[in-house]
């Protein structure tokens, strides 16, 4: 039976005011500014060790700024905790657990929320069939390909319909095929839930095709900040970030 798909949402806008994260001597992220529109999907690109993850975990709430403020839809959020924001989150290694059958890991976040196991199994089965695992319930993760077990990660970051999706380089442990596929995808979800993408990458060439906007990051400071068509169009901009050889 076909399930039902989530309804479409709203992005939140997310306002990051001259946020810094010192770790020790590490200023991992410095002074970095940036306001993302609701339903916008930026790329945060950047070397191994700029700063990309610190500034997604701090949006998220995993990480505590030492200094600055993250706002979300108007609302400072800075101290509030992670469950408390609003945003689902992808890493780059699916963490599935692998006791759990996939209904069961989608469905986690909720039980975290304390949502009836009816009313979960429900949701799980519609952010499955949103990406497109529909009938894969009962399975377990070892029994589905990497690229399946990416989009059941998916699903468990969409299934309590957050505002906000935030992808920390999601794509690099997939193969070439499986990644191109995944990048649609995800496209496909930003555009049909309609919520707002932060995305990490350090693969220019994916941001160039996935992003509205791409923010540089080097050395925890924010380069410059471009429409992507902008950075297609006129690739010497991308050059001029000092960037190009320097990436993996
Ligand atoms: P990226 O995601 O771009 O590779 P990170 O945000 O992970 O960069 O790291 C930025 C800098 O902060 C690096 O120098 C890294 O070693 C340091 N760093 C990140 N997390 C921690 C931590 N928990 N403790 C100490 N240093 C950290
Ligand atoms: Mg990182």
């Amino acid at each position: 039976m076909a399930q039902e798909a989530l309804p479409q949402t709203n992005g939140a806008s997310i306002d990051i005011r001259a946020l810094e994260k010192r770790f020790g001597n590490v200023r991992a992220v410095d002074d970095v500014s940036l306001t993302i529109e609701a339903g916008e999907f930026v790329a945060l690109l950047g070397p191994s060790g700029s700063g990309k993850s610190t500034v997604l975990m701090s949006i998220a709430g995993f990480e505590r700024p030492t200094a600055g403020k993250i706002i979300i839809d108007g609302v400072d959020c800075t101290t509030l905790p992670p469950n408390k924001r609003n945003i689902g989150m992808v890493f780059q290694h699916y963490t599935l657990f692998p006791h759990l059958s996939v209904a069961d890991n989608v469905a986690f976040p909720l039980k975290m929320r304390g949502i009836s196991r009816s009313e979960r199994r429900r949701q799980a089965e519609a952010a499955l069939e949103t990406v497109r695992l529909a009938g894969y319930g009962d399975r377990m993760p070892k029994e589905l390909s990497g690229g399946q077990q990416q989009r059941v990660a998916l699903a468990r970051a969409i299934v309590y319909r957050p505002r906000v999706l935030l992808m920390d380089e999601p794509l690099s442990a997939l193969d070439k095929n499986l990644r191109e596929e995944m990048q649609l995808e995800i496209k496909r979800l930003h555009s049909e839930l309609g919520l707002t993408v932060v995305f990490v990458t350090h693969d220019q060439g994916e941001a160039l095709t996935m992003a509205d906007r791409i923010a540089i990051l080097k050395a925890g400071k924010l380069q410059q900040v471009s429409p992507a068509r902008e950075l297609y169009e006129r690739p010497s901009n991308l050059f001029a970030a000092g960037f190009i050889g320097e990436m993996n």
